[in-house]
């Protein structure tokens, strides 16, 4: 009898064993449709030190460009040499009084007027594949001046990003039976110019990207939004692929000469320790997989195999057991963190709004 527990036992670790390993190929063919996360650094051309240390991190990290500022054509030739994807920062008026950019657009503007800049923009900003608006809180919520402006971008193949700085943006719809793709920007990495602040803000655009596939976060070349940019994008998690705005577009995203212009760039994962021997092995996969669905079935009918008798011998020695608390753990950790972004996300998105 317990030679046949005994053998009983064996197989079933031979079979758990085949499980898990069949179970990691699983999870690494999922990690192949990584979350993915776009970062936009708005403002650029002022602050050419700050600046200059944006163009160090990774080619995916896009820049918006002011065309009017005094370094702007200058960053413009230094990104688009690196490969990296160049969007026209267009100051657009905003509701609050405020100093304002030269050609700044304003919904009253004629059609000829609003083309004119944009044409004038385009000019000083060479290669850049999309939009974005600086401020524009009134000019974004009026659907007759965005529908000028996309018209005029219509004949330009420049997608756009809306930044939504105000809750009632039009853009989307101003958008609507023109051939110009609008995006949305999700998380702003700055309002509150703290490095801690930026790498919290910077966790919620990961945790959301690995909730909705994709995110797009602005910042702005502040100090403190640099120096967090470096630490997160150094350690980003192995999810999680950086990406330019415009692959969030379209699957094969193409620019004016019909070329690829996304350019991806996928973080190394963090070192992971070497099991020493088969049973840490079976431990660490274990844990790796706490969360796997399959794995959780195919251990109940194993359990079940086992008997009562042998089954709690069993899951020790797998330590299955720290591995079911810790996943519960982990759960109920996330959901309740999870909860507290989404809350925090529709709060901040108005805070945000009412800044611009
Ligand atoms: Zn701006």
């Amino acid at each position: 009898m317990m030679k046949y527990l005994s053998m009983k036992r064996v197989s079933s670790f031979t079979l758990l064993f085949w499980i898990l390993l069949l179970s990691t190929s699983l999870l690494f063919t999922f990690n192949a449709q990584a979350a993915r996360l776009a970062i936009v650094i708005d403002d650029v051309g002022y602050s050419v030190n700050e600046e200059n240390k944006i163009l160090q991190m990774p080619v995916a990290v896009s820049i918006a460009i002011l065309p009017n500022s005094p370094h702007g054509r200058k960053m413009a030739e230094k990104a688009h040499q690196q490969g990296r994807e160049i969007l026209i920062h267009l100051p657009m008026v905003p509701l609050s009084k405020q100093p304002l950019e030269k050609n700044t657009l304003h919904p009253d503007m004629s059609r000829e007027e609003i083309d004119r800049i944009i044409l004038d923009a385009i000019q000083k900003v060479p290669h850049a594949v999309g939009m974005n608006n600086h401020m524009g809180s009134a000019m974004t919520s009026n659907l007759s001046g965005m529908e000028k402006v996309m018209q005029v971008l219509s004949h330009h193949h420049i997608y756009f990003l809306d930044s939504v700085t105000i809750g009632n943006t039009q853009v989307t719809k101003a958008a609507m039976g023109t051939s110009v793709s609008v995006i949305r920007r999700n998380i702003f990495l700055d309002n509150i110019q703290t490095e801690a602040e930026t790498r919290h803000q910077l966790n919620r655009a990961i945790a959301l990207a690995r909730k909705q596939g994709s995110a797009i976060a602005i910042g702005h070349p502040h100090t403190t939004t640099i120096r967090a940019l470096q630490q997160t994008l150094t350690t980003l998690p192995g999810d999680i692929e950086l990406v330019t705005p415009s692959m969030l577009l379209s699957p094969v995203p193409t620019n004016k000469n019909g070329q690829q212009t996304a350019h991806q760039c996928i973080k190394p994962r963090a070192p992971e320790s070497v099991p020493a021997t088969q049973l840490d092995y079976l431990k660490m996969v274990g844990r790796a997989l706490a969360n796997n669905a399959i794995v959780n079935i195919l251990n109940q009918h194993i359990q079940k195999l086992l008997g009562n008798a042998s089954k709690q011998e069993a899951l020790n020695s797998l330590g299955k057991t720290e591995v079911n608390q810790t996943t519960e753990n982990k759960t109920a950790g996330k959901t309740k963190s999870q909860q507290k972004d989404d809350k925090t996300d529709a709060h901040k998105t108005k805070d945000a709004c009412s800044n611009f």
